[in-house]
């Protein structure tokens, strides 16, 4: 398949001819988001996929997002573009990290950052995404919090619940990790005049500078919803791309060079293609895992 377009319609036909929904983060290229059914964090996406009425889900996004989709769907055929598409930051933890945490502080629950494996969901007492942190460590049943795997999140949230004790796991995003102090204030100096949206997964002394500290849709959010006429993103670059096409009467900047996700590049229309025709690369998890990790999530979404 050698023009672009022609690959965009043949992803569409066979999304029709097959019955299947197509959900892409906001972190792959545009060119796969421009052909997906919806564009969402990644639990958002779990959740369409299971309210969806098609029994075929292809999840544009790295491995985690395609567990996630599977544990709320576990009936339905979950097919992953890119299966070698992992995050660095999820397999930083693994089950037997939060065993061990758990045996050094006995009275703490442990809080799982959605970006995480499915086996480690299945040993975590509750789930959050960026943007519910908060809430669940606050909501959360105990005074003492292991927080995996993110150090950057659980350092954010734990200085805003000052009354618990927290334990941060040390794993990172690779990709929120690089972006220095020295990038936003040299971003801040070239545009004085431009406000500032970051996302907690980068560093406090790069946070501390936000307007905004949110999740991926609360950033876009924020900058349509702004009056300000300059906006400084402070996550991946593809949010820079969107927000740029989709508001070009307001001047976007990217913080920091390179401010790129590899494996979120991974899947791309042509990936996307293959997946499709060959219906491979289906999310598969056991049972017991599936059960526990679902547990998980379900305490999220009702604390
Ligand atoms: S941007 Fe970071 S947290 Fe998100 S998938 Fe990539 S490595 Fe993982």
């Amino acid at each position: 398949m050698e023009n672009f377009n022609e690959l965009q319609n043949e992803i569409l036909r066979l999304k029709k001819e097959k019955n299947a929904l197509i959900l892409a983060h906001y972190y792959v290229p545009l060119e796969v988001q421009d052909v997906a059914d919806a564009v969402c964090d990644s639990f958002a996406m779990a959740q369409k996929a299971a309210k969806a009425e098609q029994d075929l889900i292809v999840v544009c996004g790295v491995r985690f997002m395609g567990e996630s989709a599977k544990i709320l769907s576990p009936a339905k055929t979950v097919l992953l573009p890119a299966p070698d598409a992992g995050c660095p930051m999820a397999d930083m933890v693994t089950p037997g990290d939060v065993l061990r945490l758990r045996a050094e502080h006995p009275k703490a629950k442990v809080m799982c950052y959605v970006n995480s494996s499915a086996a480690v969901k299945a040993v975590s007492d509750v789930c959050c995404t960026s943007s519910s942190a908060l809430r669940i460590a606050k909501n959360l049943d105990s005074e003492e919090i292991i927080f995996v795997p993110d150090v950057h999140l659980g350092s954010f949230v734990a200085a805003r619940v000052p009354e618990k004790k927290f334990w941060l796991h040390n794993g990172f995003c690779p990709t929120h990790h690089k972006i220095t102090e020295a990038d936003v204030l040299a971003a801040k100096r070239a545009h004085p005049e431009a406000v500032f949206a970051v996302h907690p997964e980068c560093g406090d002394d790069v946070v501390k500078h936000g307007d905004l500290v949110g999740s991926t849709a609360e950033i876009l959010d924020f900058a349509r919803r702004t009056e300000a006429k300059e906006i400084l993103i402070g996550t991946e670059g593809e949010i820079v791309a969107r927000l740029r096409r989709e508001l070009p009467e307001k001047r976007v900047w990217g913080v920091g060079a390179a401010f790129v996700c590899p494996n979120m590049k991974k899947v791309t229309p042509e990936a996307l293609f293959e997946c499709m025709r060959d219906e491979k690369y289906k999310v598969e998890l056991p049972e017991d895992q599936l059960r526990r990790a679902r547990e998980s999530l379900d305490r999220m979404v009702n604390s």
